[in-house]
């Protein structure tokens, strides 16, 4: 089977071996403040630096998920409450755990903006200019959930004060582990709040991360695994180019090109007529989600008879569940594994 699920997604076959080797080399048993396993900690942090060219003033830990990420921001950089401008079922879950910690205020005293770059639920992304946006007119601190476009995109870092993204998405990774980026600025909120009630506090959790220790026991082979893809997947900024490309191939298949070919899209007859993009307006549409629109009955046939040829595609998520299937355009899908998906429904 191939599968474009977005999350948990496809891993880097690779993976299999770099879990191999962990177990081999005796990674996954070691003390985890032994001086062994502190060196995967900091060559982790290194190349998620190096290869995602996060700036060298904003820093870095490791969590369990991009929810135990909600609540680190709740818990300990909101002062007061924050506000969450969403699109979708994951900006709408993320306010609703958030306001359990800090219960919701009036808009004007809120303290940190809360927003998801990529809304995996429906196929939408913030743009850059739409952060610099948000950037010049809101002054407390900015969060961004980047779960399924972190690895995929490049960010101007700089124009948010916190990124988060678990790794069973663009990093092609199993899930269970979460890469937490934050800036001084977000730090120095942390330490004018000094919340220290919990075992992921930010403060401990930076305390530790400074000596590339973790308050718990880590997941250890998880960070063994990032560090490894890490070591193998090509510098941001080429991985960009490339999920670009084939997202602006993608909408074109369903949308039409307005080539000389006119605005045919590479769809069968049948299921030109049945599917639509969910989104409308291009300037809105994922580089990493595709969704796809059509009756209930037209989603069940197309998901299943793709099923029939090998091929798992993304069920529709929140109220989008029955009548939009996704489309994951992450790295480590191969070029292949595309054509095979396109030939499919150009034959539908
Ligand atoms: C998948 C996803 C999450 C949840 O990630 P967990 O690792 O399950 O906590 C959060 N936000 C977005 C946008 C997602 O796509």
């Amino acid at each position: 089977m191939i599968t474009f699920y977005p999350g948990p997604s496809k891993v880097y076959p690779q993976v299999a071996d770099y879990a191999a080797e962990a177990v081999q080399q005796g990674i996954v048993s070691l003390n985890h403040r032994s001086a062994g396993f502190m060196d995967v900690v900091k060559e982790t942090v290194r190349l998620l630096h190096e290869k995602l060219a996060i700036p060298a003033n904003y820093h870095i830990a490791l969590v369990s998920s991009a929810t135990e990420c909600w609540e680190i921001v709740a818990q300990s950089l909101t002062k007061t409450s924050s506000l969450h401008p969403y699109s979708g079922a994951f900006g709408k879950k993320w306010a609703e755990y958030a306001y359990k910690i800090k219960p919701p205020v009036s808009l004007n005293e809120a303290d940190v903006l809360c927003l998801v770059q990529n809304e995996t639920s429906n196929g939408t992304q913030v743009s850059m200019e739409t952060l610099a946006q948000f950037r010049q007119d809101f002054s407390a601190l900015i969060a961004v959930d980047a779960v399924s476009s972190m690895a995929g995109i490049q960010f101007d870092w700089s124009l948010a004060d916190v990124w988060f993204a678990s790794v069973q998405k663009c990093f092609g990774l199993p899930a269970g582990l979460a890469v937490l980026i934050y800036s001084p600025d977000a730090l120095k909120r942390a330490e004018e709040i000094g919340e220290n009630a919990h075992y992921n506090s930010l403060l401990f959790i930076h305390e530790n991360f400074a000596k590339f220790q973790t308050p718990y026991t880590p997941n250890g082979l998880g960070i063994y695994m990032l560090m490894r893809v890490l070591q193998q997947v090509p510098p941001i900024a080429i991985v960009e180019k490339i999920t670009k490309k084939r997202a602006s191939d993608w909408y074109s298949f369903f949308a039409g090109s307005g080539s000389d070919l006119g605005l045919r899209t590479g769809l069968s007859d049948r299921a030109e007529a049945a599917v639509n993009l969910l989104i409308n307006d291009p300037a809105l549409r994922s580089d990493t989600v595709i969704a796809v629109e059509g009756s209930e009955k037209t989603i069940k046939d197309i998901k299943q008879a793709a099923y029939q040829a090998g091929i798992i595609l993304g069920n529709g998520y929140g109220d989008w569940k029955n009548t939009t299937f996704r489309i994951a355009n992450f790295p480590a899908i191969t070029d292949e594994e595309i054509g095979t998906l396109m030939a499919f429904l150009r034959s539908y």
